[in-house]
C-alpha cells in the first residue's frame, strides 16, 4: 500500500521551515503544490530540482551537508535525508549506487513511499544487479521506479524543447509507476512504461550505447571500402609503375576514389535487399513463417536501414567526385593535348552512335537510380515513414527499391560495357574492380526474378498469410508449388 502519491494531498505533515504556498489574489484557497523530494544536491539533483519548481511542484533536498550544499534552486530547501523523506510522498534519488548502502538506514522512513532511482553506471554488468533493484532489495517496504535515466542534467535544464524528452520507466507497483509517469508529463516529458522492475538493467544500459545498429554497418563499410582501395591501388597505381614505369599515383585522389564509393554504394544497397531474399527463400524451403530466422539472419535484417543510408552517403561521394571530373587538370589536359594532336596530325574522329547511346543510357541509369535512392533515404526518415501508411511505405521501399537496384546495376553494367572481353584488362590475371562489384547485385536480381514467378511468389505469398506445410521432410506428399 502507498501512503503517499502526487496529487493526492501528502499523507504527511511538511516541516514548518518550508516554504508555504504563493498567495493569490482570488478568495479561494489556492492549491496545495505538492512536495517532493530530491536526495543529492548534485547535478542531476539540481536540474530535477529546478524543472520540477517550474512546474509547479515545491522540493525538498535530502543532503549530507545541508547546510553547506551550494547554490540550489530558488525556492527549494535542503535538510537532512530524514526529514526530507519524512516531508514527501515521492522521494528521488539522485546519487550515485555506489553510495546507496546508506539508505537502508533510512528505510523506516521510506517506508511506502515511492522512491525513483535515476542512476545508471559507467559499464554495462559491473553490479550483479540493476541498480533499481539492488535499491528494492535494500529498502524492501518502498516502491522503486526507475525513471529519467535517460535524461541528461543538461536535457532537463533546457526544458521540454530538448530533442531528449523521452522518459522510460519501469517498477512493480502499477500506481507508483502512474504516479512518477503523471509528474514526468506535467515536466512536459513523454513516457514509455516498460514493464516491472527486471526491466531496469535494460533501461541502465541505454545511456551506454553508441549507435549498436550502426555497427555492424559501418564494419562493412569500412572492410568494403578497404578492401577496394588495395585492390585498386594494386591494379591501377602499382601495376603501372612497376609494369609500365609510370607514375600516376595523383590518381588516387580523385579516380581511385571515384571508383571505390560507387562499388560499395552498389554493394551495400544490394546488402539492404539480400537478407529479405534469403528470408523468402528460407520461408518457401521450410513451408511456415512461423519458425524464427538463424541469429545472424535476425541481426542483418535489423540494420538494412542503416546499410541503406551509408550506401546512399558513398552514392553523394561518388555523383561529387563524378561532378568535378571536368575541372580536374589531368582531364583537361588530356582533352587539350588530343585536340592539339588532331589538329597537328589534320584528323577528326568518327562520331559513333553506339558509344552515345551507351554514354547516355550509362548517365542516366546513373541519375535515375540517384534519385530514387535519394527518395528512399527521405521514406526512411521517422517523420516521413510516420506519414505513410505501411501500404505506401512498403511500395517505396521495396518496389522502388529493386528499382533503383536495377538502374543501378544496368548503370555499372554500361560502365563496363564490353571491357571484361579485353584480354589487358585482366592485369595480373585479376579482373576489374567494377566486375566483382557486380556480384551481388547480379546475383539479388536473379534471385529477386525467381521469387517473382507466379508459382513462387504465389507460394511466399500463401506462406505469409500463415498456410503451412505440416511436414517439411515430406515434400512428395504436399508439394509447396501449388
Ligand atoms: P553528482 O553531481 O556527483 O551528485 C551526486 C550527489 O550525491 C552529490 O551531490 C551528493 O549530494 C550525493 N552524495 C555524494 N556522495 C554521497 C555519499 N557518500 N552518501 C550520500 N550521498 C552522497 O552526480 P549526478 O551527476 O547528479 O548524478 C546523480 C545520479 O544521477 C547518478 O546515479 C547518475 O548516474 C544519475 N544520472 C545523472 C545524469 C547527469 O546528467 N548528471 C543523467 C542521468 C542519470 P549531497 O552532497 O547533497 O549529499
Amino acid at each position: 500500500m502507498i501512503h503517499c502519491f502526487p496529487r493526492r494531498r501528502p499523507c504527511l505533515k511538511l516541516s514548518h521551515h518550508l516554504p508555504s504556498p504563493r498567495k493569490t489574489h482570488t478568495h479561494a484557497p489556492a492549491p496545495e503544490q505538492e512536495l517532493l523530494c530530491i536526495f543529492g544536491t548534485g547535478d542531476l539533483g539540481r536540474s530535477l530540482g529546478q524543472r520540477l519548481l517550474q512546474s509547479g511542484y515545491r522540493v525538498v533536498y535530502g543532503s549530507r551537508r545541508p547546510h553547506s550544499c551550494g547554490p540550489l534552486p530558488l525556492g527549494a530547501q535542503a535538510t537532512s535525508h530524514e526529514a526530507a523523506a519524512q516531508s514527501a510522498g515521492v522521494v528521488f534519488i539522485c546519487i550515485h549506487r555506489g553510495h546507496y548502502d546508506f539508505l537502508e538506514t533510512l528505510a523506516p522512513q521510506l517506508e511506502g513511499k515511492v522512491l525513483v532511482d535515476v542512476s545508471n553506471n559507467l559499464k554495462k554488468n559491473i553490479y550483479p544487479e540493476a541498480n533499481a533493484e539492488y535499491l528494492q532489495r535494500l529498502i524492501p517496504g518502498a516502491h522503486v521506479v526507475k525513471a529519467f535515466n535517460t535524461l541528461s542534467a543538461w536535457g532537463l535544464q533546457n526544458g521540454p524543447s530538448d530533442a531528449n524528452r523521452q522518459v522510460f520507466l519501469c517498477g512493480n507497483s502499477a500506481e507508483a509507476k502512474q504516479a512518477v509517469a503523471e509528474m514526468s508529463t506535467k515536466l512536459g516529458l513523454t513516457v514509455l512504461d516498460k514493464g516491472s522492475l527486471s526491466a531496469a538493467r535494460e533501461l541502465e544500459d541505454f545511456p551506454l550505447q553508441l549507435f549498436p545498429e550502426w555497427r555492424l554497418p559501418l564494419r562493412v563499410a569500412v572492410g568494403l571500402t578497404a578492401f577496394f582501395f588495395f585492390y585498386l591501388l594494386i591494379r591501377d597505381i602499382i601495376y603501372a609503375y612497376v609494369v609500365q614505369g609510370k607514375d600516376v599515383s595523383f590518381r588516387i585522389m580523385v579516380s581511385l576514389a571515384n571508383k571505390v564509393f560507387p562499388i560499395v554504394s552498389l554493394i551495400m544497397l544490394c546488402l539492404c535487399y539480400l537478407p529479405g531474399v534469403i528470408a523468402a527463400f528460407l520461408q518457401l524451403y521450410r513451408g511456415t513463417k512461423y519458425r524464427r530466422f538463424p541469429d545472424w539472419l535476425d541481426r542483418w535484417m535489423l540494420c538494412r536501414k542503416q546499410l541503406g543510408l551509408i550506401a546512399l552517403g558513398f552514392a553523394f561521394l561518388h555523383v561529387l567526385y563524378t561532378l568535378v571530373i571536368p575541372i580536374r587538370y589531368y582531364v583537361r589536359f588530356r582533352i587539350a593535348e588530343h585536340t592539339i594532336s588532331q589538329i597537328k596530325e589534320n584528323t577528326t574522329s568518327v562520331f559513333d552512335t553506339t558509344t552515345a547511346w551507351r554514354a547516355d543510357s550509362y548517365y542516366s541509369m546513373g541519375i535515375l537510380g540517384f534519385g530514387l535512392f535519394i527518395l528512399l533515404g527521405i521514406t526512411s526518415l521517422p517523420s516521413v515513414t510516420n506519414a505513410l501508411s505501411w501500404r505506401e511505405f512498403s511500395f517505396i521501399q521495396s518496389k522502388l527499391g529493386y528499382l533503383t537496384v536495377f538502374f543501378c546495376t544496368f548503370h555499372t553494367y554500361l560502365y563496363g560495357w564490353s571491357r571484361f572481353l579485353n584480354p589487358s584488362s585482366y592485369k595480373w590475371y585479376t579482373p576489374q574492380a567494377y566486375l566483382l562489384s557486380l556480384v551481388v547485385p547480379s546475383l539479388l536480381i536473379v534471385l529477386k526474378l525467381l521469387l517473382l514467378l507466379p508459382c513462387v511468389d504465389r507460394s511466399l505469398i500463401r506462406i505469409r498469410q500463415g498456410w503451412e506445410r505440416n511436414d517439411p521432410e515430406d515434400s512428395s506428399a504436399k508439394a509447396l508449388l501449388p
